[in-house]
């Protein structure tokens, strides 16, 4: 406040008459400088570590102030003022307690600088001083008089510029970075020195006046240090030199020195001048040398950083970054999937970690060799993998994981060995599943898991309700109510004659009409309907359901089969097959009329066990597919013991089957393999009129997919019977 009514007396006619007033550039000026002292000064009393360096600063401006007040109370009324005076003495003595301050201060704030950090302020030092001899030789040019009041008049100029140097030092010592207290220190120091330097100049050339803006300026570079003294620091100190950034500064008193030894031509040989400004050149560039390597260790630390040592591929902390950049970046959706290899640790225990390893990065590769444009790939530790996939929906990303547990179950060669493997996946899409990368990671954990337990090769996450998570038991309750209470209900999607048209059957597909929910998909009830053993309950319910419809078609004159799924706990129970044939009894069905779709993998569970069961289920008379064709790895000599008419072709193979001559051939060598077996051939998810016309010619007998029709409720396929009638006899 002080400060604001002694700067404004100076520009505005307050004063009444201009040049020195005592009241204002006396007692308040003087008032000013003293409490800031005290100010400065009571800080130091008050804080602990810094107490040493706020009194050396409080001693400083102290001294600074008495020299005023000497001044103004004595000096000025002697008839012939001394030079040096009293005065100048007291002002002088302050300069060595300020140096002392600012360097304690900054050695403080910047324990553990390193060495580049010093450089750059020995840069700044020299370039300074380069700068600085040239000055003081212009100085000296039109100065006379004695020694004594020649070096007291060049005394404050240089006093001053030490003390810039010092400052400027302990910026570059911290990377030039300026927290609240450096802020306010710099400015109310820098003021000092430029008023002096000022004062100075104005002195040599005759053109000081008393009362302009200049006066005020200590007063104001005072109040800014006793601002400083009671500022909190507001950023960590800085421990690194990384970056362009830092090089500025020592740049820029590099160019100027550079300047100076191009220009500075006035004396001979090697002045003080040259020699400073060729020093700083010189420390300039071991400078720029070193930073040039720091960075490219950092480049490489980095990438380091981000690299997993055994396979090369990304790490978690890689995958983290890339994931949430896609995140910010939040154009369409993605997916995490996480891959883990299923019986790994017996591989690693039966072979030796060695081979482990070159399992481990043979599976890299493999995955790498599927990975397109801005997807990552990323080995999580052990046996885990992560896969961004970009742009994906549930399905593609489904279809993208089976085909890489497809590429891993290839036969591994290691030293002449052949080791199988399999993978597990979970899918997590963004941003349904969770919106971090934390969550996505952790709810394609859930489904991985959930695949791992219930063999279903690649789950997805796909709760829209939290409450799953964390309380599955619930849902379990819910399930069981929903069993009694008729909430399942049955859609059916047709299985289509690829030659003929006709229609040889449907598929039952099981939904939940859940009362708060809505529509629940299988993926989202039936894992814990088999983790909670309700699918024995679920298929049966199911079995009912679907044979009631065929009765019921029936009588409405349309004679389909029905095709039923069938889980790996129904597989081991061996009164399934008593159960169904009480259901056709009941209903007076051929069993005939009934299609049991068993998937590959779940066969895999059990197999003597299941291979007894399927025979004794089609001894009854019902037909038994083989679902999911392809994803498992049952052999041919397998196949040809079970007891099973269809195959299932999964719809994995589809993609990518008109351009890719491999996809082809794998086609047509299963339709060939089936046909050999007696088998009929079914494609699964068929959702192009290309890949139907596509597998019409390879021989595949029949087809299931979007393109035909979508999974419906019974009433719907009447409708849809009778339009594609209508259509065909139009
Ligand atoms: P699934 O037996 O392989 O059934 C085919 C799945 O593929 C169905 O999914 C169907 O909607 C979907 N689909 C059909 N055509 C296409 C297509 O062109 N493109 C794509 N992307 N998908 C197509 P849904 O209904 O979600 O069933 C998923 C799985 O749940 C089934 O796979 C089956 O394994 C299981 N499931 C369904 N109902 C039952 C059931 O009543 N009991 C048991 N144990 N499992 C069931
Ligand atoms: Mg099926
Ligand atoms: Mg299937």
């Amino acid at each position: 406040m002080a400060v604001v009514v002694y700067g404004v007396s100076t520009v505005s006619g307050i004063r009444g008459h201009s040049g020195y007033s005592p009241g204002w550039d006396g007692w308040l000026q003087n008032s000013i400088l003293t409490s800031a002292a005290l100010l400065v000064g009571l800080r130091a009393w008050r804080e602990g570590p810094s107490r040493v360096a706020w009194g050396c600063l409080a001693v400083g401006l102290g001294l600074y102030a008495a020299g005023n007040i000497i001044y103004f109370a004595y000096v000025q009324y002697q008839p012939f003022p001394p030079s040096p005076s009293v005065a100048d003495m007291t002002w002088l003595a302050s300069y060595p307690f300020l140096y002392v301050g600012v360097i304690r201060l900054a050695r403080q704030r910047t324990h553990g600088a390193n060495w580049l950090l010093r450089l750059d302020s020995v840069i700044s030092g020299l370039g300074l001083s380069a700068v600085a001899m040239l000055w003081l030789r212009v100085m000296l040019h039109g100065t006379d008089g004695s020694l004594a009041t020649v070096l007291t008049t060049m005394a404050y100029p240089v006093g001053d510029l030490l003390l810039v140097l010092i400052l400027l030092g302990s910026l570059a010592l911290n990377s030039w970075r300026i927290d609240n207290v450096w802020a306010w220190l710099t400015a109310g120091l820098g003021m000092f020195a430029a008023a002096d330097t000022i004062y100075a100049i104005r002195v040599a050339t005759d053109s000081y006046t008393a009362g302009t803006l200049l006066d005020p300026m200590w007063a104001v570079a005072a109040a800014a240090i006793a601002i400083a003294a009671w500022r909190h620091n507001d950023r960590a100190p800085a421990t690194r030199t990384v970056g362009w950034a830092v090089l500025v500064v020592p740049t820029l008193f590099m160019a100027t020195s550079l300047a100076l030894l191009v220009f500075d031509q006035s004396e001979s040989g090697a002045s003080p001048v040259t020699i400073l400004a060729g020093a700083t050149v010189l420390a300039g560039l071991v400078r720029t040398g070193f930073t040039f390597h720091e960075m490219r260790v950092l480049v490489v630390n980095g990438v380091e950083a981000r690299t997993d040592e055994l396979s090369g591929l990304a790490n978690r902390r890689a995958f983290h970054e890339a994931a949430a950049k896609r995140i910010a970046g939040g154009r369409g959706t993605f997916s995490v999937i996480l891959l883990d290899l299923d019986r790994f640790k017996e591989i690693n225990d039966s072979l030796g970690h060695l081979a482990g390893d070159r399992l481990l990065r043979e599976v890299g590769n493999r995955l790498q060799a599927r990975m397109r444009q801005g997807d990552v790939l990323a080995r999580l530790g052990g046996d885990e993998f992560a896969i961004l996939l970009d742009n994906s929906s549930p399905e593609s990303a489904r279809d993208a994981a089976e085909r890489l547990r497809l590429d891993l179950q290839k036969a591994f060669i290691d030293e002449g060995m052949t080791i199988y493997s399999d993978a597990s996946c979970g899918v997590a899409v963004w941003p349904d599943a969770a919106d971090s990368v934390g969550g996505l990671l952790q709810r394609a954990d859930i489904a991985m898991y959930e695949a791992k337990r219930e063999r279903l090769g690649t789950a997805i996450y796909a709760h829209d309700d939290e409450t799953d998570l964390i309380e599955p038991l619930r849902l379990v309750e819910e399930l069981r109510t929903a069993l009694t209470k008729g909430q399942l209900v049955l859609y059916y999607q047709p299985k289509l004659d690829l030659r003929t048209g006709a229609l040889p059957g449907v598929e039952a597909l099981v939904r939940w009409q859940h009362p708060e929910r809505g529509l629940l998909q299988p993926d989202q009830f039936l894992p814990q309907a088999e983790r909670y053993g309700l699918m024995r309950r679920l298929t049966t319910c199911v079995l009912s359901l679907a044979l009631d419809q065929v009765k019921e078609w029936q009588r409405a004159g349309l004679d389909t089969t029905v095709a039923v799924n069938i889980s790996a706990s129904n597989l081991l129970d061996g009164e399934l097959p008593e159960q169904v044939r009480t259901l056709l009894a009941v209903r007076n069905l051929q069993p005939s009329s009934l299609m049991l779709e068993v998937t590959e993998t779940t066969l895999m569970v059990d197999p003597p066990r299941a291979a007894e069961l399927l025979n004794r289920l089609q001894a009854i008379g019902v037909r038994i597919s083989i679902d999911d064709y392809g994803t498992g790895y049952s052999s041919l000599a397998r196949l040809r013991e079970l007891a099973v008419n269809e195959l299932k072709l999964d719809r994995s193979f589809l993609t990518g089957i008109g351009d890719d001559a491999r996809a082809s051939a794998i086609v047509k060598s299963t339709v060939e393999l089936a046909h050999s077996l007696g088998l009929t051939l079914v494609a699964e998810g068929i959702e192009t009129e290309q890949s139907e016309s596509l597998l019409r010619d390879l021989a595949c007998d029949q087809g299931q997919g979007y393109h035909f029709a979508r999974p419906m409720p019974a009433h719907q396929l009447i409708q849809w019977i009778a339009a594609r009638a209508e259509a065909a006899t139009r």
